[in-house]
């Protein structure tokens, strides 16, 4: 299957894509740690992207879709890929469907996860990700580590995001609203768009997840 998901910062895509990845047998591709695993290593990308995300701002389409298109090149994603965070705006979208159609292909669903608001910025206030693998995703109260400060998973020191702080998190849930939302017009016209309500516990909120995309 060839699946995007959507959804406001914090609705949590990334992890209820690591359980629909699985479920699904199909590589889950994220340009967000894509851009953090750069910034970690010192890449050029890494430093383009950087000042970009930390004003809680979109990173160009340019180096955006680039990147996006290698990681989807790869010989893995042939069966399939869910994708985490492209694209979020119009012109990623064309691309891509341009990039499928190029491959005879194109996507199976775009899935939607409606959280409100105000549960939104909760759930952005607790995040901590380990320093190893921004992958790795915990809350300080709704999913806590075993460990105060270190990953369940690898043993990595957990940190906030730059760009969780308040102020850059009111820009993110505004870039949000203007560039990603028309993504979901323009996929509703295609017939692509399931959305659920992604409120309620990890697990529920997978398997509503994946009786949507039946
Ligand atoms: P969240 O999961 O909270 O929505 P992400 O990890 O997906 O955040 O993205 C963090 C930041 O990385 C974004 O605010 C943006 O600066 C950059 N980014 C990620 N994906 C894209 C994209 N498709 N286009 C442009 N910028 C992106
Ligand atoms: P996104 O990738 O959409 O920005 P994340 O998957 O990083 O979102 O989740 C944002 C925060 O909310 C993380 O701290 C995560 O642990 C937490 N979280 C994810 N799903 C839920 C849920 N169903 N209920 C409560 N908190 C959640
Ligand atoms: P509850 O009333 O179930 O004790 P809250 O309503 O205070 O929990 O929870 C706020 C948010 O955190 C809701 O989205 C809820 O589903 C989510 N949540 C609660 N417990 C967990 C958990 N163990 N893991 C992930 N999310 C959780």
């Amino acid at each position: 299957m060839r699946i995007v998901l959507v959804g406001p910062p914090g609705a949590g895509k990334g992890t209820q894509a690591q359980y629909l990845a699985k479920n699904l047998s199909i590589p889950h591709i994220s340009t967000g740690d894509l851009f953090r695993a750069n910034i970690s290593q010192g890449t050029l990308l890494g430093k383009k992207a950087q000042e970009y995300m930390n004003a809680g701002q979109l990173v160009p389409d340019e180096v955006t879709i680039a990147m996006a298109e290698d990681r989807l090149s790869q010989a893995d994603t042939e069966q399939g890929f869910l994708l985490d965070g492209f694209p979020r705006n119009l012109a990623q979208a064309k691309a891509l469907d341009r990039f499928l159609a190029d491959r005879n292909l194109a996507l199976d669903a775009v899935l939607d996860l409606e959280v409100p608001e105000d549960e939104v910025v909760k759930r952005i206030a607790g995040r901590r990700i380990c320093r190893n693998d921004s992958s790795h995703v915990f809350h300080v109260t709704y999913s806590p580590p075993k460990q105060e400060g270190v990953c369940d998973i690898c043993g990595g020191e957990l940190y906030q995001r730059d760009d969780d702080h308040e102020d850059t998190v009111r820009k993110r849930l505004e870039v949000y609203h203007n560039e990603t939302e028309p993504i979901i017009d323009y996929y509703k016209a295609q017939n692509l768009v399931v959305t659920i309500s992604a409120l309620g516990k990890v697990d529920e909120v997978t398997q509503r997840a994946m009786d949507a995309l039946q």
